[in-house]
């Protein structure tokens, strides 16, 4: 079994809560990137943020995710509550509760597939579960890869090794960053179909940033924001109506 059954979690409920978060980056300008969002992201559920550029995806992600800070408002991330943590336990309940997957794959060239899926427990000070870290390879379709470059892997494999990675330490939450955003449509739909796999069968909570309709109608709910707010939440959401959304809100 891949994660620990829902009943077996130390905590239930929302994996991560935003409440009234603002994010003002300083400069001349000062950009108001959040603006008072509050939400939250449950266990055992996918969620996909959307948005025109520059409505403030990234900056609720790295808020959300503990690697920012919000200007104001309260993040609690796996039941802790982000504003109170200091460096380096901020960094700390991020390597050990967090993983995260980019658009750009993020991989070590100069490390085999399965040293790069080990690497994140590695620098969390976690003895790295081997076995475990080979039963995700094979699930995400890599058995017997394990001792490749990343760099003789094609883009697809890549993108599935950085899914093996954020899931071999059982993170209590996913990140993505426009996971699909560098590979073809059909590759794309592969590492999408393993994302809602992962949600169906073990629980893995999941948030993902995206701008294509097609990925979001993968999750059980969009959350649309707005020049920084939050501008609807849709549940069981199809690529039509998602497209029909991000139109009205780029109009
Ligand atoms: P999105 O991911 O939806 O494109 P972002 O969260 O990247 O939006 O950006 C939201 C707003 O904040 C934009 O106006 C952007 O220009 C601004 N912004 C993002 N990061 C920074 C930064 N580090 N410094 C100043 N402004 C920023």
């Amino acid at each position: 079994m891949m994660f620990r059954r829902k009943s077996q979690r130390p905590h239930t409920g929302d994996v991560v809560e935003l409440t009234e978060v603002s994010k003002i980056y300083p400069g001349r300008t000062g950009v108001r990137a959040l603006d008072d969002v509050t939400t939250s992201f449950a266990r055992g559920s996918f969620t996909a943020v959307m948005g025109p550029s520059g409505s403030g995806k990234s900056t609720l992600l790295h808020c959300a995710a503990g690697l920012d800070r919000p200007t104001s408002g309260r993040v609690s991330l796996a039941g802790k509550d982000v504003g109170a943590l200091r460096e380096p336990k901020l960094t700390t309940v991020r390597r050990r509760h967090v993983g995260f997957v980019f658009q750009a794959f993020n991989l070590v060239d100069a490390l085999t597939v399965l040293e790069n899926v080990v690497l994140p427990q590695r620098f969390a000070g976690v003895s790295p579960d081997r076995d475990w870290a080979r039963e995700v390879l094979d699930r995400v379709g890599l058995r017997g890869r394990e001792h490749a470059r990343p760099g003789q892997l094609s883009g697809g494999q890549q993108q599935r090794v950085a899914l093996a990675r954020a899931l071999a330490a059982r993170p209590e939450v996913i990140f993505g960053d426009e996971p699909t955003g560098a590979l073809d449509l059909a590759t794309g739909r592969e590492v999408l179909g393993l994302l809602r796999r992962f949600v169906d069968e073990f629980a893995a909570t999941i948030v993902m940033v995206t701008h294509d309709p097609a990925a979001a109608a993968w999750a059980d709910r969009v959350v649309f924001l707005a020049d920084g707010r939050l501008a609807g939440d849709l549940t069981a959401p199809t690529a039509d109506v998602v497209a029909t959304r991000m139109t009205e809100l780029t109009r």
